[in-house]
């Protein structure tokens, strides 16, 4: 049976008071939809967004592994949950590149956010360079191996909380896109690696397509198999742009 789709914008380093009208009419926005959707804000907005969007999803950008601690300028699972966030991306292609983030690093922090009782959007993609010498699916299927959470916070979070986006690093925010075939043959790689990590539950985890999705070519991509969903990045920072990928996912 389909999985119901999320649709989960990013608005990465964008946001204020001055848009927090983007997020009410957002929220309004799945009211009518027939999927889950979520925000993921700047730390910085989250708690103003909530009381903005009442019982609407809000989530962070990233999480430390850690609880606390002597770690400037970070922010903990415990800390996002505190300010009324729900989820939480992580290992997001920007943090990999900017912060030297491993995957080691990025399972620790989804297992941080699992156990703080956060749901998870944990993305992986390949790089132009990788796409091209053909080992697109290979390193994807390496990295989202090493990506994944285990242990307690697995058995708590999987698979109702944490959702798997795949990300082709040069789609995002080029305005390019995979073809649906290609779509396709990560997704179905992707649906077997969760498979193999979690038995019949990875079934039942939420894989989403992200980079240039745009309310032009969102139906195309949701129909593909395996496509629960969507990340998306320059096109959820305006309801004008994102309700028509949310509507798309009815
Ligand atoms: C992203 O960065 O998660 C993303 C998908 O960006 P865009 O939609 O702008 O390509």
């Amino acid at each position: 049976m389909a999985l119901k789709k999320l649709v989960a914008g990013n608005w990465k380093m964008h946001g204020t008071s001055a848009e927090l009208a983007e997020v009410t009419s957002i929220s309004l926005a799945e009211e009518t939809a027939g999927c889950d959707v979520a925000l993921c804000l700047p730390a910085t907005l989250i708690e103003r967004a909530v009381r903005a969007a009442p019982g609407f999803a809000i989530g962070g950008q990233d999480c430390h592994a850690a609880a606390k601690g002597a770690h400037t300028g970070d922010v903990s699972a415990a800390m996002l949950l505190d300010a009324g966030a729900t989820l939480t991306i992580v290992g997001h292609s920007e943090r990999r590149a900017d912060h030297g983030e491993s995957d080691s690093a990025v399972r620790a922090k989804a297992e941080a956010a699992l156990s703080a009782g956060l749901s998870v959007i944990l993305c992986i993609g390949e790089s132009l360079e990788v796409r091209e010498a053909g080992r697109a699916v290979a390193v994807v299927s390496a990295q989202v191996d090493a990506s994944l959470p285990h242990g307690d916070a697995a058995a708590a979070g999987v698979p109702q909380r944490l959702a798997i986006a795949y990300e082709p690093i040069w789609a995002i925010g080029t305005g390019k896109i995979p073809s649906m075939e290609d779509i396709a043959e990560m997704h179905a790689a992707l649906r077997g690696r969760l498979v193999v990590a979690y038995g019949d539950a990875g079934n039942q985890i939420r894989i989403l397509y992200g980079g240039s999705v745009k309310g032009s070519n969102a139906a195309e991509i949701f129909a593909v198999p395996d496509v629960d969903g969507a990340l998306v990045g320059g096109a959820s920072l305006t309801a004008a742009d994102f309700a028509p990928i949310i509507q798309a996912a009815h």
